[in-house]
């Protein structure tokens, strides 16, 4: 099981995520998240937007009786982010998920309310044991400079940002940043959020290519290629068993430094930009 430093822990590199997981039958989602557990794929990321509680209630639902084994994420949106207003949010994820924790509780993306009385609420949290750590979504580098001046980076666990082959952008500055700082990257929509390169395409082809060579799919090498470095992790959401199956056969992928230049030569990292989200 490759696994990577995700503040004090270490964390299986691919994960589950569960925005629209609600979407399919229950059954079938709480189906899904199992066996990804049951595969390894423990990071499991969720937010109380997603379906206004519904995706969080299905995670409850899966980790039922198997707390110790996952590593748990949820989100505060930015209108609950005031400093009482983070507590509550929490509280109410909690009972959503039917547990006494989380292991990161991220805010979603910056709003209104000052980071300084989002941090404090978080900092709170983490005095009742609510949560084990906490981090960011959705963080430019200026983002992170100005939440580690308050909070100090090493407070910082991880910041969740959109990251797949079409979209590099994170590779200039916020890698970078948060490499320097010790500050996990969880990459989101891995897959483009269900915009995957097609076969037929000139990066499809190339990805086709490195997956017959090392006896993989072309999704199992996008992730591999995505969790690459140490600071990496990736977490797509799949609410077919089918799909779980696959997204976990990547954690036994190994990239050559070839196919590393392959994979950046058809999808190149373009110039840089502000931070793109979804
Ligand atoms: P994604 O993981 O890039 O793509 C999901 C789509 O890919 C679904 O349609 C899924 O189908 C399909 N899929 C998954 N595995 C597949 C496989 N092996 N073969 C074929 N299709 C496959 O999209 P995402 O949901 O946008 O991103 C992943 C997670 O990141 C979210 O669920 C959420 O937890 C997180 N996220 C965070 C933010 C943020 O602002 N922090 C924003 C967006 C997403 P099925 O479901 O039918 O299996």
């Amino acid at each position: 099981m490759e696994t990577h430093h995700f503040g004090s822990k270490s964390v299986p590199v691919i994960g589950q995520g569960t925005w629209n997981l609600e979407q399919a039958s229950r059954a079938m989602a709480v189906a899904a998240l199992k066996r990804g557990l049951d595969l390894g794929l423990t990071h499991v990321d969720t937010a109380e937007l997603y379906g206004a509680g519904k995706s969080e209630a299905i995670v409850g639902e899966a980790i039922a009786g198997r707390r110790d084994e996952v590593f748990l994420v949820s989100k505060v949106m930015p209108q609950n982010a005031s400093r009482a207003g983070v507590i509550a949010a929490c509280e109410r994820s909690l009972k959503f998920l039917k547990t006494d924790r989380l292991d990161c509780y991220l805010l979603h993306w910056r709003g209104r309310h000052p980071l300084q009385e989002t941090i404090a609420g978080l900092e709170e949290l983490k005095r009742a044991g609510k949560i084990a750590a906490w981090g960011v979504s959705n963080f430019d580098a200026d983002d992170l400079a100005e939440a580690a001046a308050i909070a100090g980076a090493k407070t910082i666990a991880c910041n969740q940002v959109l990251y797949h082959l079409e979209e590099r952008g994170i590779e200039h500055a916020v890698i970078p940043w948060c490499e320097k700082n010790g500050v996990a990257v969880v990459g989101y929509s891995p897959f483009g959020s269900g915009s995957f390169p097609n076969p037929t395409s000139p990066g499809g082809r190339a990805l086709a290519a490195i997956a017959a060579a090392r006896g993989a799919t072309p999704r199992q090498i996008a992730l591999a290629f995505l969790v690459r470095r140490p600071s990496l992790f990736a977490i797509p959401k799949a609410a077919a068993v089918s799909h779980v199956e696959e997204n976990a056969g990547a954690l036994r992928v190994k990239l050559t430094a070839a196919d590393l230049a392959a994979i950046d030569a058809a999808f190149p990292v373009g110039r840089p930009r502000a931070l793109q989200m979804i």
